[in-house]
């Protein structure tokens, strides 16, 4: 898959790192996300109401409220005003990704009207020919010196500007001669107040202002999930957006006008006195709220989470696919990133979503980032559901494969997304029969002709499975060694599928570093936790695999006993996802006892267990006897539910020096880097941790199964889990 350069990657990550930087000096973060949460939540459940009201508050301010079905209908109007009523030459336009969506330019071109975006990355994009490639910053794939190429190219300037000021003053001349002799100005909307029908324009370059000013005529575009009730629920999102999108505390304009604003049209032909001649009476306000699918989407319990985006882009900047693909790529016709496959799956249907909805991973760090808290893997993962079911064609050997592998999906689904969402019984067949399992997995010919049926990359080295289980080691060596009435602590140990089946070292070590701490321990034979079939979009198999696991662990629950999870995305499963797969007493009890096993290791430490039971660094053989120096990657799901930290934690406390990753994702993201599809854009995704730990002298740890395949990919060499690091030796 082409990535779309290092200008999306350079400005993505840092618009990221000032979302760190400039959230993180806010005490109230977190109360105000719930706050601007909770007023889209109830704004989109009074929809049908606010509309009505808006509709009343415009036309008593002396505006007029379209309210269009869809783009055409949207159209319509605009061009008639424009076109017709107005007998408009020219129109100018503030950056709207509502009238992208309508494709309003094509219209009015059309209709003979000229259109002239004022935002300058817009303008560029104008210029160039091409559509935006981000929410917020549409030029982000442009370097500097493409647009100066592009400028002289197509202006064939006497002194070509180069600089970013040159090139920024060169645009802004242009611009300013053809904003005078507009007819007609066009807007978005961030927010529309229905009790005054105020709107919030936040820009970074004052165009807003400009193109609502200059003219008479003022139109407004903005689907009719933009409605809020009042302008004082503008506040939190003013605190938000900016520091949400591109790192800024407040972003450089922000403008609440109420239509037809009250200030006199100026007459840029008067040389004396511009603004004698006109007054605010002859200004003309049209609010055109576009539905295009946006009450569908209410009605729909799954996308409607959509419609409480902001559209700020955090999602985008932090999705490290993202920020190697660019949003041509993952994006739709209009809107791009991990939220656009919710927006294109209700604006434009699924076969525009499902072009790119595949580049979500769900590796989950878009959920923290995002200021009303939409679930946006979970859409993705939806979305995904409906693709594998609308999408039923039949291939010859596919019953092959259905017999082997029964699930609860529909006939005919793709292979390599049937392969993936079982990984599960792969592991246990290959286990059952390795190593003659391992030796025919790399065995070339095999290796091809699993990449032309699963989709399996062959660069990628297959986990090679245990013939003896964690379960079976567990119940072989007479299970728990520390007697329950000797024990400071019950807890059972998932025995998920990778540890189970392919790392049975890392669960070993978890048991020792538990049972040195005074731990009673059980490892029952339990179901995997459904990930796998749910990264595929098999909801109805992940949804029995969840309903396993909970009648597999439930009666420990009962009993008290802590579950201690190895594998960080099963851990996720059962804080997160499971509250969309299992009734919400079930979810919360499993959710409750559930523990990261560095996690339960910090409380053991932090409740009077001695660290000196664990394995400090001078005590290492091999390479922890190198030093104490740790380079360590947190699992993105472990970072999304705040247990990435206490690895770290334990290692410090032990006397590691340990070095943190700063990147979001090490580019695998569970199944995803697997894919032959994908394997490049995993690897370069993955440049950045490289680049970082590349050329270290320190001892990697991951926490993930497949973070540690990707940084074995990458590095060299296969990184430990955190917990074999800090466990006794055997
Ligand atoms: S989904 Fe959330 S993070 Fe993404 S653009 Fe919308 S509001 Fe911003």
């Amino acid at each position: 898959m082409a990535t779309e350069g290092d200008a999306v990657a350079e400005n993505t990550r840092g618009f990221n790192e000032g979302r760190y930087e400039s959230t993180g000096r806010l005490d109230d973060y977190e109360s105000l996300k719930d706050e601007a949460r909770a007023i889209k939540e109830d704004a989109i459940e009074r929809l049908p109401d606010l509309i009505d009201q808006v509709r009343e508050t415009v036309e008593a301010n002396g505006g007029t409220v379209y309210i269009a079905d869809d783009a055409e209908d949207a159209n319509q109007y605009i061009t008639e005003l424009t076109a017709e009523r107005r007998d408009a030459d020219r129109l100018v336009k503030s950056k709207s990704m509502t009238s992208e969506e309508i494709e309003v330019n094509e219209a009015l071109a059309e209709a003979g009207v000229d259109v002239v975006e004022t935002d300058l990355g817009e303008w560029v994009l104008q210029v160039a020919d091409e559509a935006p490639s981000h929410i917020v910053a549409p030029a982000i794939h442009k370097s500097r010196e493409a647009i100066a190429e592009l400028f002289a190219e197509r202006f064939d300037p006497e002194d070509p500007p180069e600089t970013a000021e040159e090139l920024t003053m060169f645009a802004r001349e242009r611009l300013g001669e053809l904003v005078e002799d507009a007819d007609v100005g066009m807007t978005g909307a961030n927010f529309i107040a229905a009790d005054s029908g105020t709107l919030l324009l936040v820009t970074s370059e004052g165009n807003a202002r400009k193109t609502v000013t200059a003219t008479d005529t003022h139109v407004a575009v903005a689907g009719v999930e933009k409605l809020v009730p009042t302008v004082e629920d503008f506040s939190p999102f003013v605190e938000l957006i900016g520091r949400s999108g591109t790192g800024q505390d407040v972003t450089s304009y922000i403008s609440t006008l109420t239509p037809p604003v009250d200030s006199p049209v100026p007459d840029f032909e008067a040389d004396a006195d511009a603004l004698a001649d006109g007054s605010a009476e002859d200004r003309d306000f049209h609010l055109v709220l576009i539905d295009n699918g946006r009450m569908s989407m209410r009605d729909d319990e799954e996308l409607k989470e959509t419609l409480y985006c902001i559209r700020c882009s955090a999602c985008s900047n932090a999705c490290g696919n993202f920020q190697s693909v660019g949003g041509h790529a993952f994006g739709g016709e209009t809107y791009s990133g991990g939220i656009a496959t919710g927006w294109e799956a209700g604006i434009e249907g699924l076969d525009t979503a499902a072009e790119f909805n595949d580049l979500c991973t769900g590796c989950s760090r878009c959920v923290p980032a995002c200021p009303v808290g939409i679930d946006i893997p979970w859409i993705n993962t939806v979305v995904r559901d409906r693709v594998n079911r609308g999408e039923v064609k039949s291939r010859q050997t596919d019953w092959v494969f259905e017999e082997l592998v029964p699930d609860e999906e529909p006939a005919g689904l793709d292979l390599g997304t049937r392969f993936v969402g079982n990984y599960e019984t792969v592991a246990k067949l290959g286990s059952l029969t390795a190593p003659l399992s391992n030796k025919l997995a790399d065995v070339g010919p095999l290796r091809a002709l699993t990449e032309r049926v699963t989709g399996i990359d062959r660069r990628r080295d297959l986990p090679a499975f245990a013939s003896e289980t964690l379960v079976d080691w567990f119940e072989g060596r007479g299970g728990a060694a520390v007697p329950v009435e000797e024990a400071e602590r019950t807890a059972v140990l998932y025995p998920d599928t990778a540890t189970n089946y392919v790392d049975v070292e890392r669960g070993k070590a978890a048991v020792r570093a538990l049972e040195t701490l005074g731990v009673h321990l059980r490892i029952p034979e339990v179901s995997g936790s459904g990930r796998p079939p749910l990264s595929q979009g098999m909801i109805a198999s992940a949804t029995a695999k969840a309903e396993d696991v909970y009648a597999g662990l439930v009666t420990h629950v009962d009993a008290g006993r802590d579950v201690v999870v190895i594998e960080p995305s099963d851990l996720a499963m059962f804080r997160s996802e499971y509250e969309r797969l299992l009734p919400e007493s079930s979810f919360e009890r499993l959710a409750d006892a559930s523990y990261d096993v560095m996690e339960y290791l910090f409380g053991l430490i932090e409740n009077g267990g001695d660290p000196a039971a664990l394995r400090a660094p001078a005590a290492g053989t091999g390479p922890v006897a190198s030093g104490n120096r740790v380079a360590y990657h947190p699992h993105c799901q472990a970072r999304t539910i705040g247990v990435g930290e206490h690895a770290t934690a334990v290692m410090e406390r032990l006397g590691y020096d340990v070095r943190v990753s700063d990147t979001e994702c090490c580019g695998m993201a569970g199944s995803f880097g697997y894919k032959t599809d994908y394997y490049e854009l995993s690897m370069d995704v993955g440049e950045p941790i490289e680049a970082q730990f590349g050329d270290t002298d320190r001892t990697v740890v991951a926490s993930g199964t497949s973070c540690g395949e990707q940084l074995d990919a990458l590095l060299g060499s296969a990184p430990m889990h955190p917990v074999e690091l800090v466990a006794p030796r055997e």
